[in-house]
């Protein structure tokens, strides 16, 4: 164990300070596994998959959004030829990625060397401001939960958004709601934030590029800011873009609707979302497909698919740890017959949270960073203090093999009944 941790952690710095820009622990290992010569058996090497959570994400590119080819090419067509229209609106499912586009294509207006292909640079320093949210000529407008002391609170609602956005490209409105707690609130842009937005159109544009405005969910403008958008699209102001988003057309005032440019956006292909998470390194591939399968082609829902498995999940593996350490058949029971009446596709996402944990357990018993969730801290420094390398190198294969028979539609009762045997035999040997 001594030596395993020294050889490790000769290595591991500067591994990792070589894997340069975006820390990959996929990368990382491929690499340590490369320079090392040391042959890691698969299952080991299988929980070294990346698994960070959804994180800030510098710059919004066209080719950073999963899927809607044809509206990226109608869009940068267009900026190419100088013939976008000063509104446009996207329209489509939720959680299709119009937030994110619209981020993109204004970045890509103000972008002052895009690239061949028609996207922006995404490095540039007006690039930079957009992905930002610090550029002075970019606005954002946006459903909120009004309240009595609004004015106050203005500029940190502003504020809140741009992070809301920027940690979550793919934001829902009811994500957004629950960023302040306004879950049980009607939201709604209010004719204030229209004449806001106003001014500051009217305003000439403080570094010469033009100004553009995005206006999230213009189906939630009610009637008076509608009515005041509607003039802003009437007489639009000089190198004014304005992007408006909406998932129902039939929403949209018509006479706005009937003035904009209109891309459509389509449910994206499962296939597309899962190696969409599997690159941003949310989840491994196995869980990526397991998200985006269940998504319904949103980006957001598998995204939330993959934040929420991992909640009952540490219930139910918590639980599981104490009937494997007891070892009584009635617990075991119990236990088995509660998984089993769960969907299949649940029981594979339950072996592929435990390979994590025991993954995190792992690195924690290395002394090695560990991502691991603060609620599951204690449970994983439990399983680190419980196995050491060798057993849990056992354990991986052991969930390993049970997600290989529950894939093949093995009996699913047979499957955990053994898992649960091998595994209080394995928990036990070491007492
Ligand atoms: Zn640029």
């Amino acid at each position: 164990m001594t030596q395993t941790k020294n050889l490790w952690e000769g290595f591991v710095d500067d591994v990792f300070a070589s894997t340069t820009g975006v820390f990959s622990v996929g990368a990382a290992f491929v690499r340590l596994n490369e320079r090392t010569g040391v042959f890691f058996p698969r299952p080991i090497a299988y929980m070294f998959c990346c698994n960070e959570k959804p994180r800030n994400i510098a710059s919004m590119r066209f080719k950073d959004i999963p899927g809607q080819e044809s509206a990226k090419a109608a869009a940068m067509g267009a900026v190419a030829r100088g013939r976008l229209s000063h509104a446009i609106l996207l329209v489509g499912p939720e959680g299709t990625g119009k937030l994110a586009f619209a981020a993109a294509l204004v970045q890509r207006l103000f972008c002052s060397s895009p690239s061949p292909d028609g996207d922006s640079c995404g490095v540039c320093d007006d690039c930079r401001k957009v992905s930002q949210g610090g550029h002075p000529d970019v606005h954002y407008v946006f459903p909120y939960a009004r309240s009595h002391d609004a004015k106050a609170s203005n500029e940190e609602t502003y504020i809140a958004f741009r992070e809301a956005r920027l940690k979550n490209p793919f934001l829902t409105l009811k994500q957004w709601a629950a960023a302040f707690d306004a879950e049980n609130k009607q939201l709604v842009i209010g004719v204030e934030e229209a004449r806001a937005l106003k001014r500051a159109l009217t305003l000439s544009a403080f570094e010469g590029k033009g100004k553009a405005a995005v206006v999230w969910r213009a189906d939630m403008l009610n009637v008076s800011a509608a009515n005041a958008l509607l003039k802003l699209l009437e007489e639009p102001t000089d190198q004014t873009t304005l992007v408006l988003t909406a998932e129902n057309p039939s929403d949209v005032l018509p006479t706005i609707y009937s003035r904009c440019q209109k891309l459509t956006f389509f449910p994206v292909k499962a296939e597309i979302i899962a190696r969409y998470l599997e690159s941003k390194g949310w989840a491994t591939a196995d869980k990526a497909q397991e998200a985006a399968a269940l998504a319904g082609g949103s980006v957001a829902k598998a995204m939330e698919i993959l934040r929420q498995a991992d909640e009952p999940m540490l219930a139910v593996f918590r639980d599981w740890l104490n009937v494997c350490y007891k070892g009584a058949w009635p617990e075991i029971e119990r236990w088995v017959k509660g998984l089993t009446e769960r969907p299949r596709e649940f029981q594979k996402l339950y072996l592929t949270y435990g390979l994590e944990k025991l993954r995190e357990a792992l690195w924690t018993g290395l002394s090695l960073p560990a991502t691991t969730a603060p609620q599951e801290r204690e449970l994983v420094q439990k399983f680190a203090r419980m196995l050491d390398v060798e057993r849990i190198e056992t354990a991986a294969r052991m969930l390993e093999d049970a997600v290989f028979r529950i894939t093949r539609n093995a009996n699913a009762k047979m499957t955990f009944v053994l898992l649960t045997l091998k595994f209080h035999q394995l928990l036990r040997a070491g007492r």
